[in-house]
């Protein structure tokens, strides 16, 4: 294909509609159509990346293989697509700025007044089209973040418009997202709301071609009628987006209102059947669990499901592979006391200690390590999760009591987490963590070994603080083994309690990697071992009876 297309995709009157979902299941679509699709998100806010977010903010923060800390949309559209995204997936204004201003300082605008148009807008269309100009993608969607209207968006919305106007009919489109409410009391659905948000985006000179309507009731035809006449789309642009029960099921919503296809027209491409035979396996077996698993997640920022959005998704794939429903109990580690652990936790086929930051709630992780140690309850520990199976190991099992991290402890004796040489002159927060895939070398006869089926893997990362190798031989005498190394630098990656049931600690993130063509193994691998323990459960007790 000659030249590579845009979608731009916009949201109007609330945000948070799920644009995310839509650009996913829209690229999914047209992958399926063989198009090779890529999607990148614009945020409008100044933070130059989501990585100094807090959590309870705007949800995880999801990292890319090389090492882009981004918005937690990108693991959506990998987790769709299967195909891995990078820095340039994402952009916000502040990285925006940030590079003008370094232009600025450079010289490079030549004694030019620096301005949001044309120098900011210049910089939003250049980030836009670096990655078709690659050459690796026939179709790239570009999801704007936040509300037209607001005024962060204006530069954005005005790229949209310059970018149209350029690239030219049939080479760029925008699709607009909108809220159709239904007014209980009135009994009806409210076209209002998207036709001035039609309007806003027209104000700044942009047209709609394509509406996807939220809702949560069907639209009948003569309200797709009213809202393609005023809005001034084709009636088979006005696409409706009902509630789903799963975001796996929105792919399959689109294609049956045919936004592939209205897309594909307006973009003068040729449509045909999408295959998406993997999808609805995946979807079958999703919805036809054989039984179920209760999985324990305990971390501290539990009150909010993106907090942990990928660790979610990654169970809900090795779920379908296994063919069963994991039941995720969310277990605030704030409220993890030895007094409680085993009342909160003995009912668990399988535990997983969450990543996390800072002091907060970690006696409790320590605490939920210790009870499922003892009790051989399959355990998955995830990077700070990992570092507390290391103290939970040296304090009760080495007797060293005041183990701990260097995070936490800055002056403990037996500093078994600490940070690298390397990180220790740091003092900028932003992007100096150990960010991005690393090769990892596993050891023979390891669960991690036989999980990946391969003697080298490669992991995304995101932490200051490493297991201090000064301990190695000493807990691994006791029973606690490094089964996964860092080629280079000789950094424990994984640790492996070989007399346990199943119990892996992992310095990486697993999560970020999990997608529907590719459940993660160590996922998969870990349902498994919950599905085997609650087996094992039920027959023990049935012959006590
Ligand atoms: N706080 C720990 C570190 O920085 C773990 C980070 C995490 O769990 N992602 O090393």
């Amino acid at each position: 294909m000659a030249t590579t297309k845009y979608i731009f995709v916009t949201g109007g009157v609330t945000s948070s509609l799920g644009k995310g979902i839509i650009a996913a299941s829209l690229a999914k679509l047209l992958q399926a159509q063989g198009y090779k699709t890529t999607i990148q998100k614009l945020d409008p806010y100044i933070n130059v990346d989501p990585g100094t977010l807090n959590p309870y903010e705007h949800g995880e923060c999801y990292v890319t293989d090389d090492g882009a800390e981004t918005d937690l949309d990108l693991g959506h559209y990998e987790r769709f697509l299967n195909v891995p995204t990078s820095q340039s997936n994402n952009v916000t204004t502040g990285r925006i700025y940030q590079s003008v201003i370094e232009k600025e300082r450079r010289g490079e605008f030549l004694g030019k007044t620096v301005q949001v148009i044309p120098h900011i807008t210049d910089e939003i269309k250049h980030r836009v089209q670096i990655l078709g100009q690659t050459g690796d993608y026939d179709i790239v969607i570009t999801e704007i973040g936040g509300t037209v209207g607001d005024i962060e968006s204006l530069p954005y919305v005005e790229a949209v418009r310059q970018l149209k106007w350029e690239l030219g009919e049939n080479n760029a489109i925008v699709v607009h997202l909108t809220l159709v409410p239904f007014l209980s009391a009135a009994g009806e659905l409210k076209t209002k709301p998207t036709q001035h948000s039609v309007k806003t985006l027209m104000e700044s000179g942009v047209m709609a071609d394509v509406l996807v309507c939220r809702t949560e009731h069907e639209l009948p035809n003569e309200v797709r009628t009213k809202l393609a006449k005023f809005c001034n789309v084709r009636p088979e642009a006005v696409i409706q987006s009902i509630d789903a029960s799963t975001i796996y099921d929105v792919p399959n919503l689109m294609l049956d209102e045919g936004l592939d296809k209205v897309v594909l027209k307006k973009l003068a491409l040729e449509s045909s059947q999408p295959n998406l035979t993997r999808w609805n396996q995946f979807l079958t077996r999703h919805k036809n669990p054989k039984g179920e698993v209760v999985i324990g997640l305990i971390g501290k920022y539990v009150e909010l499901q993106d907090s942990y959005k990928s660790i979610l998704e990654a169970f809900i794939h090795a779920g379908a592979e296994n063919e069963v429903k994991v039941k995720v109990e969310s277990i605030h580690s704030e409220h993890l006391t030895k007094a409680n652990a085993a009342s909160q936790l003995k009912h668990l086929d399988g535990v997983l200690v969450a990543p996390g930051f800072g002091e907060r709630g970690i006696e409790g992780k320590i605490e939920a390590v210790r009870f499922v140690r003892e009790q051989s309850i399959p355990f998955l520990g995830i990077c700070l999760g990992m570092q507390m199976a290391v103290i939970e190991y040296a304090r009760n099992v080495l007797n060293l009591t005041d183990a701990n991290s260097t995070e936490m402890n800055e002056a403990t004796a037996h500093p078994f987490i600490d940070l690298m040489e390397s990180q220790k002159a740091i003092t900028d927060k932003g992007g100096t963590m150990r960010l991005g895939a690393w090769d990892c070398n596993l050891l023979d006869d390891s669960i991690a070994k036989e999980v990946y089926q391969s003697s080298t893997i490669k992991e995304r990362h995101r932490h200051r603080y490493e297991f201090n190798n000064d301990y190695k031989q000493q807990i691994e005498d006791a029973g606690m083994i490094a089964t996964g190394l860092n080629p280079e630098t000789g950094l424990v990656e994984i640790v492996e309690i070989p007399e346990h049931n199943w119990f892996v600690g992992v310095q990486y993130h697993p999560e970020y990697k999990s997608t529907v063509a590719n459940p993660h193994p160590l996922f998969v691998a870990f349902v498994k071992a919950a599905l085997n323990f609650k087996t094992n459960k039920n027959s023990v007790s049935m012959a006590q009876n």
